[in-house]
């Protein structure tokens, strides 16, 4: 499970500044829950071999009538989602009666805390965190959010209790283990039609649904046969939890799906193709494609549809999914149950593409001829030269090339050998990375 890290204090203090620095994610996600506010963002980042995911609540400002209110609203949803929470506060500000308001809520809550000064540039730390002893959430940490002083010690720090030992060979071995269950994931905004989906893709006459064994925090796991595949769904709508349909709001949440991208082998990205393929079916599917899973994309709600709808959304399809172009695509109706029986032809084929194993030679040879057909280009009068490759892994599965002065292979060469070894390997539904080594 990704460590969650909330951001939280009053305005102004530095939280999107500090937010930006820890997350390399193309696009933050906004939570965007209907009646509920928009102030929360989203973002996944790492140190070393950690994963983690960080959540902002910077998103407020402005709107002085209930400032307070909405402020503290913030900091409740994303401490109850957190597992780590950093508070921050100004170093040249002093302390602030906002301050303390947010201490007694995360006094009350019992989350593990860390008191962030923040902005000490130019200025004595230790001056500037005197004042914020009085908040009694332990020892004051200082920072320069804005210069990056002090962020990734503090970050070592606070994710420490997160990295075990055993932490790196584990999780390989783990994933060995799981290699004859499938583990899919769907996701998707509120009311794509997620729980209709996972309702008809476990409901088939074909699928034998087992004991649901090791539910966890966040999502449901549901294990599951057809046709001789084992699968596990990884639920993120609740369907198995929900009781009742005033739940349905409270089900989505953008924590619980980011887990489940990292934890699934397929995921299956559900868009809802009456509401068009919107921002933030984008920015789920960036972070999908930052994370290698292999994936298929579900345009549902496709019955009933006019044909000039249907042709609008494949034109969006075209031209706002280019960058998902990998994956399948499939239009389904997961309410009249049209279409879902093929989605597991898809993930089936993207998990074998994910998971395949190539030898050295049948890779070197492959890089050969792709090589003899287009040369790369000549550097400082030195032809680059691509002499080998190897697999580095899988899921997405990773091409290692080794030559010499690779580091200054240009981008639209890496694009070629990419479309190449896609090509030749017939690779379908999950994206393929490449790595250079270089040899001098
Ligand atoms: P938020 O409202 O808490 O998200 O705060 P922002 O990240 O938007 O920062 C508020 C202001 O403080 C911006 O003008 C930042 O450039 C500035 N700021 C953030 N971090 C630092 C820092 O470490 N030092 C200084 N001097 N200014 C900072
Ligand atoms: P979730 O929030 O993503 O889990 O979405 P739900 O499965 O709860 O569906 C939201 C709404 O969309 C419900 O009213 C569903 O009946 C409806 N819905 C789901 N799939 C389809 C579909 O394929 N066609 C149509 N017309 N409605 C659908």
């Amino acid at each position: 499970m990704l460590p969650v890290i909330a951001l939280v204090g009053r305005p102004n203090v530095g939280k999107s500044t500090l937010f930006n620095r820890l997350t390399r994610s193309r696009d933050a996600l906004v939570a965007d829950l209907p009646g509920l506010t928009r102030d929360r963002k989203y973002g996944e980042g790492r140190v070393g071999d950690c994963d983690y995911i960080v959540i902002d609540t910077g998103g407020i400002s402005g709107d002085e009538a209930g400032i307070d209110q909405r402020m503290a609203e913030q900091s409740l949803f994303a401490i109850e989602e957190a597992d780590v929470v950093l508070f921050l506060v100004d170093g040249r500000a002093g302390l602030n009666p906002a301050d303390e308001m947010i201490a007694d809520h995360l006094r009350r809550n019992n989350k593990s805390c860390w008191l962030v000064v923040n902005k000490t540039d130019g200025i004595d730390p230790d001056t500037a965190m005197a004042d914020f002893h009085a908040l009694g959430i332990g020892e004051p940490v200082a920072i320069a959010a804005s210069h990056g002083r002090g962020v990734s010690q503090l970050i070592d720090e606070v994710l420490a209790p997160f990295v075990s030992e055993e932490e790196e060979g584990g999780e390989e071995a783990a994933k060995e283990a799981y290699t004859d269950n499938i583990r899919i994931a769907v996701i998707g905004r509120p009311n794509v039609g997620k729980s209709t989906l996972v309702n008809r893709m476990l409901g088939e006459d074909r699928v034998v649904v087992f004991d649901q064994a090791g539910t966890t925090r966040d999502s449901i796991y549901i294990p599951y046969e057809r046709d001789e595949q084992k699968y596990i769904l990884i639920d993120t709508a609740g369907v198995r939890r929900r009781k009742n349909i005033k739940e349905a709001v409270e089900k989505f949440s953008i924590v619980k799906t980011l887990q489940a991208i990292k934890d699934a082998n397929v995921v299956i990205s559900v868009i809802d193709a009456r509401e068009g393929v919107t921002e933030q079916d984008l920015s789920m599917l960036g972070f999908v494609i930052d994370s290698g899973r292999a994936l298929v994309v579900a345009l549902n709600k496709w019955d009933g549809m006019s044909p000039d709808d249907r042709a609008d959304v494949k034109k969006q399809v075209e031209r706002k999914l280019e960058f998902a172009a990998f994956a399948r695509f499939h239009f389904i109706s997961a309410l009249h149950g049209s279409g879902v029986g093929d989605l597991y032809i898809s993930v089936n084929e993207a998990f074998d593409s994910a998971m395949a194993k190539w030898s050295t030679n049948q890779l070197t040879r492959l890089l050969e001829d792709v090589v003899a057909d287009h040369q790369p280009p000549a550097v400082n009068n030195r032809r680059i030269k691509l002499r080998y490759a190897h697999q580095g892994g899988s899921n997405p599965p990773i091409i290692v090339v080794h030559g010499n002065q690779t580091d200054a292979l240009p981008g639209s060469y890496k694009r070629y050998l990419e479309n190449r070894f896609t090509k030749y390997l017939k690779v379908r539904g999950t994206p393929i990375r490449f790595e250079f080594r270089t040899g001098d």
